[in-house]
């Protein structure tokens, strides 16, 4: 159950007072009739509420697959740079924030929601969950590079990186590949591939765990989950 006035506010109607405003003025009913009183108390599933004719549903959770565009920051706010945050023009929760970081110059997949335990169980070092790149790469990609990403990588932490899997898409003077991590390092694409004297030129983030990149999405485009994939996540 939830304030009347609360509701709207969080469904982005007004600011709490604007909405408080509706409400006296007699704009909003719950269930067909008119409740004058902001601090009347909503069943947010069971009920309908409807303000100036529209009906306005609640939503305590969102979740958007958004494909990251270069030159945008995976944060909530920044005083210099576009938000991720910034490019969902349709939120209505004022609490979203981006499940993980990608660099300013990366591109691809990343969850923008407000559900915090889903987003800290798809986070959490301990649950690997698995993240699929795509990358160019200045220099020839080899076997060897397969092997020993494979086995584990020492990019100056503690530890060498967990097995990860590397594909050669094409090799040449640049090399195309896909790489299958399981852990979310700073950095830690670009990382690997330095600690093997060869540069990342391009990235893109294809999959998380079980959520993968809608292909129609073009870079700055995002989409609501669909029921399915927010099934698979959780
Ligand atoms: N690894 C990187 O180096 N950068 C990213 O944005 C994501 C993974």
């Amino acid at each position: 159950m939830l304030r009347l006035d609360k509701y709207l506010a969080d469904m982005q109607v007004g600011t709490r007072s604007e909405v408080k405003q509706m409400i006296r003025k007699g704009l909003v009913t719950v269930d067909g009739l008119i409740v004058k009183k902001p601090e009347e108390k909503v069943d947010c599933e069971k009920q309908v509420v409807v303000c100036s004719g529209a009906i306005v549903s609640y939503h305590q959770y969102e979740y958007y697959m958004l494909n990251k565009p270069a030159g945008v920051v995976s944060a909530t706010e920044d005083p210099r740079d576009k938000t991720v945050i910034d490019l969902i023009e349709d939120r209505r929760r004022k609490d979203l924030f981006p499940a993980g970081r990608l660099d300013k110059d990366t591109e691809g997949l990343l969850l923008i929601t407000n559900d915090g335990a889903l987003a800290h169980d798809l986070l959490s070092p301990k649950k690997h969950v698995d993240k699929k790149y795509y990358a160019k790469i200045e220099g020839t990609v080899t076997e060897e590079d397969v092997e020993l990403f494979g086995k584990g990588v020492d990019i100056g932490e503690k530890r060498v990186t967990l097995p990860a899997v590397l594909t050669i898409l094409s090799s040449g003077e640049e090399s195309e590949i896909t790489l299958t991590i399981r852990e979310g390092k700073f950095h830690q694409v670009k990382r690997m591939f330095e600690a093997v004297g060869k540069k990342v030129t391009y990235l893109k983030r294809l999959s998380m765990g079980s959520l993968v990149l809608d292909e129609k999405l073009l870079p700055g485009e995002y989409r609501k989950l669909t029921e399915q994939e927010l099934t698979q996540l959780k």
